[in-house]
């Protein structure tokens, strides 16, 4: 991958025709050595988060070393850029066949199920094996939750006792329990609620676990939704664990996708046409915008206008625009609103942040787009959670009585401030 100083360089080099994924391996990074510090417990990457090469190179050379996985092909790929790394098969559903390679071909031990034929069909497919790790998800009530994860996975808790104690008569490696508290989580206090739940089943079952994982679900920041300090989510877990009826050897995991990827991509994408306050771009929710279109998530912009040396970064004052993608397909609409400066023209550059987590990792190429080339780039992200990004951005007044929250959302400064970032 070709590396640029800041996306601005790349569009006075290339005056990209097709849209650009831009990669920022450190942001992985600083997210990575942050919840190895403040986790006090063993730390999964989710991998459908972001499955790009890249991210999972910059885990391990920050010492995320452990995998959530959720496919033969997911396992495939850690095996192939994480060599030697841990991973857990998490999806509560499984095929025998993927349960069998996973077991055989890779040396997956750990396994996640919500059922009891699940569990059958684990102890099958690996030919009952004695020395499996495995994990009871269990469907927690969490409030706070801007995606629920709840509806589709995981055993109710008034079932929860027979399968945990079943699980626990199946191995005599280690069992564990888990749940999701729902992605981009906005309440820290979700976790420390669910924790004490999982308690509940465990004591009523009478089963002693040897792993509680609290599974994903930190979160990222996005206009209009500024979470709490994630220290404060550290801490609610730390709080809930302290809680729980455990044995004192009780590990503690966790599995980020979103946290960990979220601020370190973005993508450069190139308006074809303004007709009123819609702006036709050459990216969208087939490509990496699938959540600004389908849960109607705006995202951080910026806008760049020119070629050559005179592109330039264009600034106030502000307009709110929404967006549609290249396909024929009318659902490829971006409600927004994306406070762009209100003379963007065709052939302007729009740069949409936040777009590491369930983002570029959506891209389809449906109707003969979605074709983007990534390219790192060493500035900051539009916004963190981790410090990374720099002052307050400048808001337009009506943007700030819309909404309010959105203020602590900040700019990268000038340059990319290299030793700034590391911490
Ligand atoms: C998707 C998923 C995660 C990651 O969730 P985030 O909200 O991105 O942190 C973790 N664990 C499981 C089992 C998942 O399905």
């Amino acid at each position: 991958m070709r590396t640029y100083h800041k996306p601005l360089d790349l569009v006075r080099e290339r005056s990209p025709e097709r849209p650009v994924a831009f990669a920022r391996p450190d942001a992985v990074a600083v997210a990575a050595r942050w919840f190895q510090d403040k986790f006090e417990g063993d730390v999964f990457y989710a991998v459908k988060a972001n499955p790009s090469p890249w991210v999972i190179e910059a885990l391990v050379k920050s010492g995320v070393n452990s995998f959530d996985v959720a496919s033969v092909p997911e396992i495939d790929l850690v095996a192939t850029h994480a060599p030697g790394a841990r991973m857990a098969f998490m999806h509560p559903v499984k095929s025998r066949k993927a349960i069998a390679e996973a077991y055989n071909r890779y040396g997956v031990k750990t396994f996640a199920l919500d059922t009891h034929e699940e569990l059958q069909k684990i102890l099958e497919a690996t030919g009952g094996a004695t020395d499996l790790t495995l994990i009871v998800r269990l469907a927690v009530s969490a409030e706070g939750a801007s995606y629920s994860l709840s509806g589709k996975f995981g055993v109710e808790l008034h079932e929860a006792p027979a399968l945990l104690l079943a699980t626990r008569r199946a191995t005599q490696g280690k069992m564990g329990v888990s749940f999701h508290v729902g992605s981009q989580c906005m309440r820290p206090t979700a976790y420390q609620a669910a924790m004490a739940q999982a308690n509940r089943a465990i004591v009523r079952a009478g089963v002693m676990v040897d792993i509680v994982d609290v599974g994903g679900g930190f979160p990222s920041i996005y206009p209009g939704m500024a979470p709490p300090d994630m220290t404060e989510y550290v801490d609610s877990v730390h709080r809930g664990f302290a809680e729980m009826s455990v044995h004192e050897d009780t590990e503690l995991w966790c599995e980020p996708g979103r946290a960990l990827v979220a601020e370190a991509s973005s993508i450069l994408t190139k308006v074809e046409l303004k007709k009123g306050d819609a702006l036709y771009l050459n990216d969208g929710s087939y490509g990496s915008l699938f959540d600004a279109a389908h849960v109607k998530w705006p995202f951080p912009v910026k806008l760049y206008r020119g070629e050559g040396d005179t592109a330039h970064e264009v600034e106030a004052p502000l307009k709110p625009f929404r967006f549609y993608g290249p396909t024929c397909d009318s659902l490829d609409h971006m409600p927004g609103p994306f406070w762009l400066p209100e003379d963007i023209r065709e052939g302007d550059y729009v740069e949409i942040g936040m777009l590491g987590a369930y983002g570029v990792a959506m891209n389809t190429r449906f109707n003969g787009f979605g074709d983007a080339e990534t390219v790192v780039v060493g500035d900051a992200p539009m916004a963190s959670m981790f410090g990374l990004a720099g002052r307050s951005i400048r808001l337009p007044r009506e943007q700030q009585d819309e909404e309010r929250k959105v203020v602590r959302f900040s700019r990268p400064k000038g340059r990319a401030g290299k030793s700034r970032r590391k911490r």
